[in-house]
């Protein structure tokens, strides 16, 4: 995975500097640890993350539960790649459908976080499964984004709901509520509503995000974030849990080149899981989220 390309390569040349010792002393332990301490932290990972991190693999390493079967080498990663899963979030988490249709799923995040691009790769991959879900426009804070959810509607094949245009900038939550019902009338078993983000955290942005949720009461609000934010993801993730408390994670732009710390940070951080990752523009560059899948892809 491009993202974790350099962590990964350095993770590597780690592990092959254990290869010819015989057994691990603590000074060994040490300097792996320092290693990976390093290139965790310049991948952007949040501090308190490789400091949990490092410290549980020091732990562990210097413990009497390693797998003596393993040469050192193979114990060190069969740890790293436990708590790089521990840290991913452990067990997959699936998309949760509520009991009585529709299924509400609100999107929030920051302006080019790719929660749009989402909308459409998630009611897509619903649409495959047999859902009939409705993409909601209440990003009516940029005049475009409406006319975008339209055009990513029409890829994935899937109806949309939005204002008039030129009907003026309409109220959001106005257009959250309706949907809501427009669904239970259409029979769409599952409603994506897409929300305004800004560049920044704004309070403004997040007390009209805040607000949707209370009016439509989701079964899911999906935090988006794009995997190459850096060390800005910890205070970004942090302030949306607060203002929207959101119940999953989608990681975006798994495909770029930049340090991905975020991917390995947020789930930590905010106690949430990651739910989906976005692997790139297309609609069908999109995945559910396996944490032991991730792990390994970076220890390939
Ligand atoms: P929004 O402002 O949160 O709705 O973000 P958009 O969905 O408009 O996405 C912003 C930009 O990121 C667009 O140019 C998308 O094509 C792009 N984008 C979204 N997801 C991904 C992804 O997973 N990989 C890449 N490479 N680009 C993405």
């Amino acid at each position: 995975m491009a993202t974790f390309g350099n962590l990964s390569d350095r993770l590597a040349d780690t592990f092959k500097n254990l290869r010819t010792k015989g057994k691990l002393s603590a000074s060994d332990v040490d300097g792996t640890v320092r290693e990976i301490r390093r290139a965790l932290l310049d991948a952007d990972v949040a501090l308190d993350v490789v400091k949990e991190f490092t410290g549980h693999v020091r732990e562990r390493a210097l413990g009497d539960e390693v797998n003596k079967a393993l040469n050192p080498a193979q114990q060190v990663v069969q740890i790293v790649n436990e708590e790089l899963i521990a840290i991913l979030g452990g067990q997959q988490r699936r998309l949760e459908f509520a009991k009585k249709p529709p299924t509400i799923i609100m999107l929030a995040g920051l302006q080019g976080a790719g929660k749009t691009t989402l909308a459409g790769k998630l009611s897509k991959w619903l649409a495959k499964d047999g859902h009939t879900p409705l993409l909601v426009a209440a990003d009516l804070q940029r005049p475009n984004a409406v006319t975008q959810l339209g055009v990513v509607a029409e890829q994935a094949g899937v109806a949309i709901f939005a204002p008039e245009p030129g009907n003026g900038v309409g109220d959001p939550v106005q257009v959250a509520r309706d949907s809501i019902k427009y669904a239970g009338v259409k029979q769409h078993d599952v409603v994506i509503v897409d929300t305004a983000g800004r560049l920044g955290v704004d309070a403004e942005m997040m007390a009209q995000a805040a607000k949707i949720r209370q009016a439509i009461n989701p079964d899911e609000v999906l935090f988006v974030i794009d995997a190459m934010i850096g060390q800005d993801a910890v205070n970004t993730a942090k302030a949306f849990q607060e203002g929207v408390d959101f119940t999953g994670v989608v990681l975006t732009k798994l495909d770029g080149d930049a340090r991905g710390g975020a991917a390995l940070s947020v789930a930590s951080i905010t106690g949430r899981p990651i739910i989906f990752a976005s692997t790139g523009e297309g609609l069908d560059d999109f995945e559910a989220f396996h944490p032991d899948r991730m792990a390994s892809r970076i220890l390939d």
